[in-house]
């Protein structure tokens, strides 16, 4: 497949947007070339500039879970925009949406909607910094929670593709109060809380971690986290902005029956428009200003339109009682494809797998963290990231990333990538 109006296309953006990209992932940093840039999209596809259709194995990195162009999103959204883009005055939609959020996820009363994941945990450390009356939190080396100061300390995703976990810009003060932890290492969490005793506030993880890769939590992980949590008075905050009504209507807190005590949302519960939420039950919710001292605000927060893509979506899920295991059992067949390719030709692998969440690390060891992800082979990596793109698989352009399905995905489209796996695999050898 050519694609040489991309290339174009990102000459032109490289003078005028740092980088050619508003956002680091895409601009191919860890595997090299240039950016596809899309057009339009529907169902399972991508439609390029080149005029290439794609299967789409990135999904906006997670909100498209029923598929591009998904016919009441978008008709909402038609519909909406014809009455006012935005008032900055509350709706009812908002009360709508709320409560349907409510219904579905465990162990909240009240959600606020913000405008993107990064401002959801943000928003969430706040509050659990208000609400607690401390200052320290701890963090999962190779988590990202978004590109605000306190996260920026060996954060996963984009960070790590473009060499800066620990980004230029952190100051000291601000980087002494996040405090790393290994992921799925509990004793790394206890030694932590041993020598801060008194001055944590919460505890924010990725539940499932997506930002590495896709790594589960080990069995009995989270309910250390959460039994830890309740001894020492520390908030445990569940960042569900990739898994929330992804893995399950209740996001990981319903997978793996695990309450949290603030959970943020993003991705999904925008149907793809820029929506990021977080919520707790009431006693903390109620800390926020207007009724309360932690202050967060938002011009554009709840925004008609935003809602009404979001609003649409949640419904969607709601209301389809076999989304989830649909979606599951497409990823679990993918899984299988792909073990048998790889298998076949004996190469160093490691997939993992939650729900709709999967990835590829090319390292015969199992990735439980962040540094067993750091062992996959990226010389790899590369090749079969352009060896599928020429195929027409989009996957994701770095091994810290996870594929997202989405459930247009047909098995056929799966087959197809798995065949183009095979054929990208017997020319690595
Ligand atoms: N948390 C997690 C787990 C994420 O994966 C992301 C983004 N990929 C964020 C937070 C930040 O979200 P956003 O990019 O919408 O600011």
């Amino acid at each position: 497949m050519l694609y040489k109006r991309s290339s174009e296309l990102f000459k032109m953006a490289e003078k005028v947007i740092p980088g050619g990209v508003n956002s680091p992932v895409r601009a191919f940093g860890s595997v090299g070339g240039t950016p596809v840039f899309a057009k339009s999209a529907k169902g399972a596809y991508i439609f390029d500039e080149d005029g290439n259709q794609l299967i789409d194995y990135i999904s906006s990195w997670g909100p498209v879970i029923l598929g591009h162009a998904y016919e009441p999103v978008v008709n909402a959204v038609i519909e909406k925009a014809k009455l006012g883009t935005s008032f900055g005055m509350p709706t009812e939609l908002e009360t709508k949406i709320a409560e349907l959020a409510v219904s579905m996820v465990p162990n909240i009363d009240k959600i606020r909607f913000v405008n993107s994941g990064t401002e959801a945990c943000m928003s969430a450390v706040r509050l659990a910094r208000g609400f607690t009356g401390k200052d320290k939190i701890i963090k999962f080396a190779g988590c990202y929670h978004g590109h605000s100061d306190a996260f920026l300390i060996q954060a996963g995703s984009g960070a790590v593709t473009f060499g800066s976990p620990n980004s230029p810009g952190v100051t000291q003060g601000t980087a002494k109060d996040t405090l790393l932890a290994r992921y799925n290492d509990i004793e790394s969490v206890e030694t932590l809380m041993n020598a801060n005793k008194g001055e944590i506030a919460c505890i924010i993880i990725e539940p499932v971690a997506g930002n590495m890769g896709c790594i589960p939590p080990k069995q009995g992980f989270l309910a250390a986290l959460r039994s830890l949590c309740n001894e020492h008075n520390i908030l445990l905050v569940f960042d569900e902005v990739m898994t929330g009504f992804r893995l399950a209507k209740g996001g990981v807190q319903e997978l793996f029956n695990i309450k949290a005590d603030i959970v943020c949302f993003g991705k999904v519960i925008g149907g793809g428009l820029p929506v990021g939420a977080f919520a707790a039950r009431s006693e903390i919710m109620d800390y926020l200003a207007p009724i309360g001292p932690v202050y967060q605000a938002g011009t554009l927060s709840g925004n008609p339109l935003a809602m009404a893509a979001g609003y649409a979506m949640l419904n969607a899920l709601n209301d389809d009682t076999t989304i989830f295991e649909s979606l599951n059992a497409k990823t679990a067949y993918l899984h299988e494809g792909l073990d048998g390719v790889f298998n076949g030709f004996g190469i160093d692998y490691t997939i993992n797998r939650v729900g709709s969440m999967i990835s590829v690390h090319f390292t015969d060891e199992p990735v439980v963290d962040f540094k067993s992800a750091a062992k996959g082979n990226n010389d790899t990596f590369k090749r079969f990231f352009h060896g599928m793109l020429q195929e027409g698989i989009y996957l994701p352009p770095s091994a810290f990333e996870s594929w997202f399905l989405n459930d247009a995905l047909s098995y056929k489209d799966i087959d197809t990538t798995v065949e183009a796996a095979r054929k990208v695999i017997l020319k690595l050898k």
